[in-house]
């Protein structure tokens, strides 16, 4: 039997699946998504939602108070697209040469109005109802500066929840993970200097990109020596910018890193390692390096109590196949930052589809699957009437 949310919102799914067609075709990315927080604005205003713009710049927040109960939940979407070229060959392809909603963020903000919809209309709930619309997630700091705008301080949740589909994961299917499931994000950046020269002539010079390439080396190390083996991390050296002829000795030498762990205490460590090594490797040689952090976000930490609201409200939704164990991913996220600052709530996916062809997120080819719009709208339905009820 049909639960009565999946069939009051598969009236109007058609409306919907336009509306998350037209967000593609008109990407914007991190911070700039001025026309989409536009068009979130006038829905939600026009849906009878109290609306509040600006926060983190591009942000909306739209709240919906119901009877007299006391408590607050909180649902996040988050809004941009990509810095890259679509090629999915869809007739909703990007109009936009060089943005592209490769990650399905057209797809978030669709399934929450789509929920917000349905909730305005039938308020069958009791409390505080705050619909967060995140911009820049893709930057992974849209989030942390809609916590430093006073997110939590000026519309107080008890509980938060957010989302993501994921390719790969079988069709509408809710993967939970309770404790660490996305990994901690750090960038950084390490400059090198030496003395440059005459590339015949090294007993006059510090050459920076040799000293690079030791600490590059070097580096590999941590993950391999100083951190247990029952603890992931990655430290990856993505670029090394250095010279252009091959008859000169370089000076400088800057090099760009990302490090990725699940456990804060790891993170640390690893973040503590990059810089002595970086130091005394470069001292060794007797040049200098210079460490500098570039952004980082944290570990993503689900509450199990909050899993099992979920898991509960997609049985009772879809069935008791609904819902399974996702193992925790290496990528982040930077609804990290909502957690961190309010732990009471998770993070879930929902499946995209698990065909051979399907594209997994920021590939040219993929496109959000409109099939979950209703599975996710149902989704934030239902766990609204069953937590504020
Ligand atoms: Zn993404
Ligand atoms: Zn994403």
């Amino acid at each position: 039997m049909t639960h009565p949310i999946v069939e009051a919102l598969q009236r109007n799914e058609a409306q919907f699946i336009e509306l998350r067609r037209h967000f593609h075709q008109h990407p914007e990315i991190g911070f700039e998504e001025q026309q989409t927080s536009q068009r979130v604005a006038e829905l939600l205003q026009q849906w009878g939602y109290d609306v509040h713009r600006g926060m983190a710049k591009t942000g909306v927040v739209g709240t919906l108070k119901v009877g007299n109960g006391s408590k607050r939940l909180g649902l996040r979407a988050d809004m941009d697209a990509l810095p890259m070229q679509e090629d999915s060959g869809k007739a909703w392809s990007s109009t936009v040469a060089g943005k592209f909603h490769g990650c399905g963020h057209d797809g978030h903000t669709t399934t929450l109005l789509y929920a917000a919809e349905y909730l305005a209309r039938t308020r069958n709930f009791n409390g505080t109802l705050h619909l967060i619309f995140q911009p820049a997630e893709e930057l992974l700091y849209g989030g942390r500066v809609m916590v430093e705008d006073g997110l939590f301080d000026t519309f107080p949740c008890d509980h938060i929840f957010g989302l993501h589909n994921m390719p790969g994961q079988k069709l509408g299917k809710i993967g939970l993970r309770d404790g660490a499931m996305m990994a901690s994000s750090d960038t950084l950046h390490i400059e090198v200097n030496g003395v440059g020269g005459h590339g015949a002539l090294p007993e006059h010079t510090v050459d920076a990109t040799l000293v690079a390439c030791h600490i590059t080396l070097a580096l590999q190390s941590i993950v391999s020596r100083n951190i247990t083996p029952f603890e992931p991390a990655v430290v990856t050296v993505g670029s090394i910018q250095a010279g252009h002829a091959p008859n000169i000795i370089n000076e400088k030498v800057l090099m760009k890193l990302t490090v990725r762990t699940l456990n804060e205490k790891v993170r640390q460590t690893v973040l503590q390692r990059i810089h002595d090594i970086a130091v005394a490797q470069a001292e060794s040689f007797n040049a200098t390096a210079t460490i500098r952090h570039i952004n980082g976000s944290p570990v993503l930490t689900n509450n199990p109590a909050a899993n099992e609201m979920v898991r509960t409200v997609a049985q009772d939704l879809f069935g008791q196949d609904a819902v399974a164990t996702v193992g925790a991913f290496m990528g982040s996220e930077d609804f990290a930052f909502m957690l961190e600052k309010n732990p009471d709530g998770c993070y879930f996916t929902i499946g995209a589809g698990d065909e051979a062809d399907r594209c997994m997120v920021h590939n040219p080819g993929y496109d959000f699957n409109d099939k979950i719009l209703l599975t996710g709208a149902a989704l934030w339905s239902a766990l609204t009437e069953h937590y504020l009820r």
